[in-house]
């Protein structure tokens, strides 16, 4: 699997995975992925 944030391979059992409402599963090879994934998104949803 990748970081969904910067795409990097992970290894299975590292990073982090965060469970979407929606069901959907994304994973981070790091936290600062994660937040900046996170905040990115927050951004868009005040753009829009
Ligand atoms: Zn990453």
């Amino acid at each position: 699997m990748r970081c969904t944030y910067c795409l990097k391979e992970l290894r299975a059992g590292t990073g982090t995975m965060f469970v979407h409402k929606t069901g959907k599963l994304s994973y981070f090879c790091t936290s600062k992925c994660y937040k900046d994934a996170i905040i990115t998104k927050k951004k868009r949803k005040i753009k829009a």
